[in-house]
């Protein structure tokens, strides 16, 4: 599975992530933003920014 931040375009590490399901919400470890996934169906899984961070 892979994801990129909308925000910054980074890959998030999803490793942190075992069991990854829709309505998650992780964080991108490069700029700090919560992310909420929306699809998990496809390797490259979706979300949409949940929190600008600090
Ligand atoms: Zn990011």
């Amino acid at each position: 599975m892979h994801l990129t931040c909308p925000e910054c375009k980074n890959d998030v590490d999803l490793a942190r992530y075992p069991g990854l399901a829709d309505n998650q919400a992780v964080e991108c470890q490069m700029c700090g933003i919560t992310l909420l996934v929306t699809d998990t169906s496809t390797d490259e899984v979706q979300a949409e920014i949940l929190d600008e961070g600090k």
